[in-house]
């Protein structure tokens, strides 16, 4: 059985094919810059090598039947006809409060969908262009949504309520939702796989390092508080996202700033989504990459954001440390979670009064593998688990579509 995985960001669209009785990748890629003058099209499968190609694509959907197309070519595909994907799964960025699972579409989800439009969008609407796309390019083939706001609908009242006034509440669902879902959820399963325990019995923080970075508290596999709220914009400092700011700076700004900005809502948007976090501080790079190469080189205001990432991080484990009164595992994922021994470091030093304590050498140890990090004295037990969200979202596919 064949799961396609479809995963359209706002002007991307990623997608994996995976054998699922051994759950292996058969195809994967991506098309990047759609609606520019000239997109970028990366694509490898099983049969060949990596692929690229500069191709003009207009929309999600040109990019759809791009890739369908390229998964049933008689020279190159690894698709000879459509009944042999069971379902495509696709993700999903925001399931607001209608979605605490993943569903299978019908016309009524796909309806709910739209009214979530507002709430995300930059990556609703896209996920939805890609919904009809497959629709239209494989007729007949179930459609799973997976999404990253579902794993933490399980959050009690009193850590998803913001205290405004409640109305906004009630009318415009202003509270938190959380994202990343999908990924907390696949590297728990992984940790307490590494516990050979289940879940159920297990306290865990989950901390997702990438461009977009989150924190998950969950307890026996249910998530109680995360990091990122009603947007991803809240939490952590990250690549270009300032996370958690003063509110009150922001009508400070458009006061002291009346006639430069004319466009405020726009113009806010763009500062702190895009303009902030790393690179914002640093003047330099949102990539953590380049950060800690100017780190190592001297300069102070990489040295800065750098500092400010990592302690806003630290912050967050330690709140919810208190928040789970206690945890068994502490868990890095993600580009930067997975692969900066020195950010890991960084927000590790000086917690052994929470009982966090990394080894400097297994931290050290460059791996793709799950792998513990912390020391024999430690008693959380510190680990560093690559994220898959592609699988998690086949495998959530195949049970929304079996069981
Ligand atoms: P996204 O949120 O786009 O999925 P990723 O999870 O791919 O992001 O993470 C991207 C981040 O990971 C970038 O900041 C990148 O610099 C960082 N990263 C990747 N490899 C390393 C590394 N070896 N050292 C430090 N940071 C890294």
């Amino acid at each position: 059985m064949k799961i396609l995985v479809v995963n359209c960001g706002s002007s991307s669209v990623k997608y994996t094919l995976f054998e699922m009785a051994s759950e292996k990748r058969i195809a994967w890629g991506v098309i990047e810059c759609i609606g520019l003058l000239e997109s970028h099209y990366k694509r490898q499968n099983i049969n060949t090598h990596e692929q690229k190609d500069c191709v003009k694509v207009a929309d999600h959907k040109e990019a759809i039947e791009i890739i369908i197309k390229d998964l049933f070519d008689k020279k190159i595909g690894v698709v000879v006809d459509a009944s042999e994907i069971a379902v495509v799964g696709h993700r999903v960025a925001h399931g607001g409060i209608k979605f605490l699972k993943s569903v299978l579409v019908t016309e009524k989800v796909k309806k709910d969908l739209k009214e979530y439009f507002a709430i995300a969008p930059l990556h609703n609407p896209a996920n939805y262009a890609g919904i009809l796309a497959i629709e239209k390019m494989l007729p007949g083939i179930p459609s799973v949504l997976v999404f990253d706001t579902a794993f933490h609908q399980t959050m009690p009242d009193y850590a998803y309520m913001y205290a405004i006034p409640y109305e906004y509440y009630e009318k415009d669902h202003i509270r938190k939702y959380g994202f990343h879902g999908t990924s907390h959820n696949y590297v728990s399963q992984r940790a307490a796989a590494m516990f050979r325990k289940s879940t159920d019995e297990l306290k865990l923080i989950t901390v997702h390092l990438g461009n977009g970075s989150s924190i998950a508290a969950i307890e026996r596999g249910k998530v109680v508080d995360t990091s990122m709220g009603f947007t991803p914009l809240q939490g952590v400092v990250m690549g270009t996202r300032c996370g958690d700011i003063d509110p009150a700076i922001v009508p400070y700004i458009l006061s002291t700033y009346p006639q430069q900005y004319k466009n405020s809502s726009e113009f806010l948007n763009t500062l702190m989504n895009k303009k902030s976090g790393l690179l914002g501080i640093s003047g330099l790079s949102a990539d953590m990459r380049i950060i800690v190469k100017a780190v190592e080189s001297g300069n102070k205001r990489a040295k800065l954001a750098f500092e400010v990432l990592c302690y806003s991080v630290k912050k967050y484990i330690s709140a919810y440390y208190g928040v789970l009164n206690g945890i068994d595992g502490l868990i890095f994922t993600a580009g930067i979670g997975e692969n900066s021994p020195l950010v890991r470091g960084r927000i590790c030093a000086n917690l052994h009064a929470l009982g966090i304590e990394v080894s400097l050498k297994k931290n050290n140890v460059k791996s793709r593998k799950e792998r513990l990090i912390s020391s024999s004295k430690s008693k959380v037990k510190v680990m560093v688990i690559p994220t898959d969200e592609e699988l998690m979202i086949a495998r959530e596919s195949k049970i929304c579509m079996y069981e």
